[in-house]
């Protein structure tokens, strides 16, 4: 990937010093203060739990307490005119995000709108972008990808009067491998490509760690008559993207995840410029009709600018505080010098597993960096489910995927490589038993 091209090999000093020099060393240290530490993981022996994690629920800024409690004074004090005279008026709160969010996942400012949650956005971006026809209605997914996304495009294609079995095409990796190759991939675009109406993937596997040649994959996807969507829920606030300029058609992310924002929290929607004066259908609410004209309250619809013309309604401004918090941070921070951290951080962990004597151990997350983001995949033969709880219990907050998956993330925001050496010692430990 472009962006990625000056990425080196580095080599540590695996030592307790030694993570201690690379924390002293990082330009990002401080900003593991601004946010809260998960005091109540503790393990068997009550020590605080390394947190790694944060690709499943990201931690919280100490913001969003702030955050919240501006907009619950202004509901609190002014009522209904908070829409208009708030500290951050409710009418046009979700502008707030359209530079933070474009410059999060390399968009023009009016592609991008945070609305709803990811399941959601991702049915209303296939209202509009999944028109499937007799001959071309195949949607191509990754195999292994997340189960609400299979459910969201195998209930499309029954939505629309196919056989999900015949209209899901799943990209499998070779025999004995864990990892899609971009021939492949390409081979399978190319086999079906009169009928393939829609290729969605996942930009991070959530299982893997992999992350997709996107540019690539876009080009051929474009090159076979499709249109060309990505889940961005596990790269968005982990890896640099430039969706605008790859031509991507449309994308979805949710934000609790490496975004910090929450539980639940609202998640993110990208329409390319170049459909938003096209004839595409879509469904539409009120918060999607422009602004200016908004509380006319007529009912003929008038598009709002962009991808703001697919909100349906007005925002949970509760839940878009902390959102602004947490993305205040990433737009300071800024993705250029969190994926260097990242980087860094990750090369460090699997260094350190990798000095770990036991053949029970393999990293399925690519070896490339610039074909990973934060996560590592780990399998560990010979243990299921109950080896996560183990390695809790040894003080690591790790998660768990079927079959004997073990998945680790460093956050760049607020992991430090003290938290990695911990977590190397730990996982040690747990292989003991
Ligand atoms: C986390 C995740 C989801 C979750 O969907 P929600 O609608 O936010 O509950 C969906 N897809 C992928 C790829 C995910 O990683």
């Amino acid at each position: 990937m472009a962006g990625d091209r000056t990425i080196e090999e580095a080599t540590f000093d695996l030592s307790e010093a030694g993570a201690r020099r690379l924390d002293e060393q990082d330009p990002l240290r401080a900003e593991r203060d601004l946010f809260e530490s998960p005091i109540g993981l503790k393990d068997a022996a009550g020590r605080q739990c390394v947190y790694l994690c944060g690709n499943s629920l990201g931690l919280m800024p100490k913001a969003v307490r702030p955050a919240l409690e501006q907009e619950m004074a202004d509901w609190s004090d002014l009522g209904v005119d908070a829409h208009f005279d708030g500290a951050n008026p409710w009418f046009s709160y979700h502008e707030i995000f359209r530079p933070l969010a474009a410059r999060l996942v390399g968009a023009l400012a009016h592609e991008v709108v945070m609305m709803n949650s990811l399941t959601v956005n991702l049915h209303l971006m296939m209202a509009s972008f999944y028109r499937p026809d007799a001959t071309r209605f195949r949607i191509v997914i990754e195999r292994g990808a997340f189960p609400s996304d299979c459910h969201a495009v195998a209930s499309q294609a029954h939505f629309h009067g196919f056989d999900p079995d015949d209209a899901v095409i799943a990209l499998a990796p070779r025999e004995g491998e864990s990892l899609l190759r971009v021939e492949d991939v390409e081979r399978a675009l190319r086999e079906q490509g009169d009928s393939i109406a829609l290729v969605l993937l996942g930009a991070v596997n959530y299982v893997t760690g992999q992350l997709f040649d996107l540019e690539e994959i876009g080009r051929i996807a474009h090159d076979i008559g499709a249109v060309y969507g990505l889940d961005l829920a596990h790269a968005a606030g982990n890896v640099p993207l430039r969706l605008h300029d790859w031509n991507v058609d449309f994308a979805t992310w949710c934000s609790y995840k490496y975004l910090n924002s929450g539980p639940g929290a609202v998640a993110g929607c990208f329409v390319h410029e170049r459909h938003h004066e096209s004839d595409l259908p879509r469904f539409e609410g009120w918060w999607g009709n422009n602004p200016a004209s908004r509380f006319r309250m007529a009912p003929q619809f008038e598009a709002g600018p962009g991808a703001d013309a697919w909100q349906l309604s007005n925002p949970p401004i509760m839940a878009m505080a902390p959102l602004k918090a947490s993305m205040e941070i990433f737009d300071r921070v800024g993705m250029e010098a969190l994926r260097a951290k990242s980087v860094r951080l990750t090369g460090y962990l699997e260094a350190l597993i990798d000095s770990i004597d036991d053949d029970r151990l393999q990293i399925i997350t690519p070896r490339d960096p610039a074909r990973r983001g934060a996560q590592l995949s780990i399998v560990v033969q010979g243990e299921g489910r109950p080896f996560r709880d183990r390695l809790q219990q040894h003080g690591v907050v790790g998660d768990f995927r079927e079959p004997n998956i073990i998945r680790l993330a460093l956050a760049p925001l607020y992991n430090s490589f003290h938290d990695a050496w911990i977590a190397a010692e730990r996982l040690k430990e747990a292989l003991a038993g």
